[in-house]
């Protein structure tokens, strides 16, 4: 299996020691390759796109001719994470806290609309567990860093898990967005579950 971080900015270490750790415990075999150019897409079986700040992402993406294909490959079916900034790029319908609607390059295929910076300066950063009984996991301690919420999901996309009553991990077919950072919890869970779907 080879799983390919989107990998301009965020935290990308991170995201593949998870999925190592996650392959190991799974028992499956695999690699992890940074994805920046289109031919790095080639052959590969799940996705990851970090956090980071999604108007830099989407404009260098598009700029290095990513966008198009990264975008056919998921809609081809190729299981994805969207974390944070991910799951902004992921998003149809994106607003921000304070600025309103701007246009940014996204990748657009998740029914769900995100607010940018949800939380606003006080609650800017902040740690929190997040129940993971909807993917037959535990709860997880985890970051949420300048997050989004995801205030609206619609037609096949489901709400995964809330945090006082916003949804913060979503699910449409073969896309997952969590607004939190898995990476930086000690839970293999979101990775494992990306991984299964890749197998699936
Ligand atoms: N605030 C960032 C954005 O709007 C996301 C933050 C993150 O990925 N940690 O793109």
């Amino acid at each position: 299996m080879k799983v390919g971080i989107v990998a301009y900015q965020g935290s990308v270490e991170e995201h593949a020691l998870m999925t190592y750790r996650a392959m190991k415990e799974l028992g499956y075999q695999g690699e992890v390759v940074e994805v920046k150019l289109p031919e790095d897409l080639k052959d590969v079986d799940a996705l990851i796109i970090p956090g980071g700040e999604s108007t830099t992402i989407g404009i260098v993406a598009k700029r290095a001719g990513l966008l198009e294909p990264l975008t056919d490959k998921i809609r081809e079916g190729t299981p994805v994470l969207g974390t944070c900034a991910g799951a902004i790029m992921l998003a149809k319908e994106v607003t921000d806290a304070k600025v309103g609607k701007r246009s940014q390059p996204l990748i657009g295929l998740m029914d769900v609309k995100v607010i940018r910076n949800y939380y606003g300066r006080q609650r800017e950063s902040f740690e929190a567990e997040v129940d993971l009984a909807s993917i037959n996991e535990g709860r997880i301690h985890t970051v949420f860093i300048r997050a989004p919420a995801i205030v609206e999901v619609k037609g096949r996309a489901m709400a995964l898990s809330k945090l006082d009553n916003v949804v913060v991990f979503a699910q449409q077919d073969n896309m997952i967005a969590t607004t939190f950072h898995p990476e930086l919890s000690n839970s293999t869970a979101i990775h494992k579950y990306l991984l299964r779907l890749a197998k699936a």
